[in-house]
């Protein structure tokens, strides 16, 4: 029998530059869930000056992870709000392997699971090109080129190990984060399209 699932409970990760943030938006949009991601979370806290913004400002200006306890009690809090009730795209949570756990036991209490993992490969130099451009043009103070590295080589180090355990599990789609935002946004519709998620805005 064949499944189709009008909502999705996805995941999407790539190193910083791969454009995740732009195409998580854009495929929850498409599928009709709200794009969850912690960076924004925590800019926009620190932003407001908010007790939560306080406790983070330092790290991610330092490019560091915020601690998984914060973390994840940030995200369970979001995932309870009644519009992530049939679907949500995560974008930068989970991004090492407590955090892994940390969701799984949240899920698992709702009688959920992430559906898909949405895996968005771009090699490393062109990470670095779009980071840079990124820094001139928002001025984001965690893309100078020192920061830059020390949040690739976290990536590397704590992020890309989640994979193999969603690999194991058979829900990561691997897409080429190379082209333009239409081509990159259609690959991974079609994707999900495989998995039998069907659209509910025509995009
Ligand atoms: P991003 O926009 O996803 O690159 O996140 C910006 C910064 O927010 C990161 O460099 C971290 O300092 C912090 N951050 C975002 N998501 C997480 C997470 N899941 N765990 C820990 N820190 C995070």
């Amino acid at each position: 029998m064949t499944h189709h699932h009008t909502q999705a409970r996805l995941l999407i990760v790539g190193p910083q530059g791969s454009g995740k943030g732009t195409q998580g938006v854009r495929i929850a949009e498409a599928f009709g869930i709200p794009a969850i991601s912690t960076g924004d979370v925590f800019r926009a806290a620190v932003a407001a000056g908010s007790d939560l913004g306080q406790q983070v400002k330092a790290i991610i200006e330092a490019g560091d992870l915020v601690p998984d306890e914060l973390t994840s009690a940030v995200v369970r809090e979001r995932l309870s709000q009644g519009d992530a009730a049939g679907g949500f795209l995560l974008d930068g949570y989970p991004r090492n392997l407590g955090q892994v756990r940390d969701l799984d036991a949240f899920l698992e209490d709702r009688g959920e699971a992430l559906d898909a993992v949405i895996e968005l490969s771009v090699p490393r130099d062109e990470s670095i090109t779009r980071l840079s451009l990124r820094a001139q043009e928002q001025g984001r103070t965690d893309d100078t080129e020192e920061i830059i590295a020390n949040r690739l080589s976290i990536y590397e180090r704590e992020t890309a190990p989640i994979l193999e355990v969603y690999r194991e599990r058979g829900i990561v789609d691997a897409v080429d984060g190379v082209g333009s935002l239409d081509e990159i946004t259609a690959r991974i519709v079609a994707a999900l399209e495989a998995r039998g998620f069907v659209r509910s805005a025509a995009a």
